[in-house]
């Protein structure tokens, strides 16, 4: 095989791996969309809005929220898809057993020391959640709740400054059109 089928072989597997371990959850909009849709939606800014091509970074895209919010070990991932993608998933995986406002913390602190892959998936995470928000909110979340997003989220991403300038547009875009509507 070259090396071009093995990484579209590896991409697939990651989405396939991440589906069935998603499997059971949804997001979090009104309609409870099925939780996959957003780890594939931030493979695809990456890859189509931002031009990203080593496979490494997409699959850890698509795998961003695994360890996070299922039952996947880091002894699994590095298994199945090797160290390399294991450690930009760990460098963007929450400490959940922190309470929330440390972990939000900690995510502003952390962002400007991780590596350059993981702040492509950190970066294009805070762009699809800033999307979903706009367009498909949680339905209980007041004006306020949201604005403190946006907020949080702006501090994670001036962490990650300089990574990827036209992604980074792109989420100043959002936040700028966020400002407009209030
Ligand atoms: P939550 O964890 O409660 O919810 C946001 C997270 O849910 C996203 O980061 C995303 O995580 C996931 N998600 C699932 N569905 C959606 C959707 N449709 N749209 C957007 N996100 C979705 O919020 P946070 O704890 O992350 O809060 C972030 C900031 O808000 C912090 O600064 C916090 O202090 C502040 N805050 C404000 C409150 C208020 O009432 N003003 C209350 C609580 C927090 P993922 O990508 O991992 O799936
Ligand atoms: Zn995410």
């Amino acid at each position: 095989m070259n090396q071009h089928s093995e990484s579209l072989g590896m991409l697939v597997k990651a989405v396939a791996f991440a589906a069935d371990k998603h499997r059971n959850q949804r997001r979090k909009d009104a309609d409870a969309s099925p939780y996959i849709n957003h780890p594939i939606a931030l493979a695809n800014v990456l890859a189509n809005e931002g031009g990203v091509t080593d496979v490494a970074v997409l699959c850890a895209a698509v795998l961003h929220d695994t360890i996070e919010d299922t039952e996947t070990t880091p002894e699994e991932l590095t298994a199945v898809f090797g160290p390399q993608v294991t450690a930009i998933v760990l460098d963007v995986t929450d400490d959940k057993s922190l309470d929330k406002q440390v972990r939000k913390q900690r995510q502003i602190e952390h962002a400007p020391h991780i590596s350059r892959e993981a702040k492509l998936v950190k970066l294009a995470d805070k762009i699809c959640n800033l999307r979903d928000i706009l367009a498909t909110p949680p339905s209980d979340w007041s004006p306020d709740r949201k604005q403190a997003y946006f907020d949080w989220a702006a501090k994670v991403v001036a962490g990650v400054s300089g990574v990827h300038p036209e992604l980074e547009a792109a989420f100043g875009r959002l936040l700028a059109r966020h400002a407009e509507l209030r």
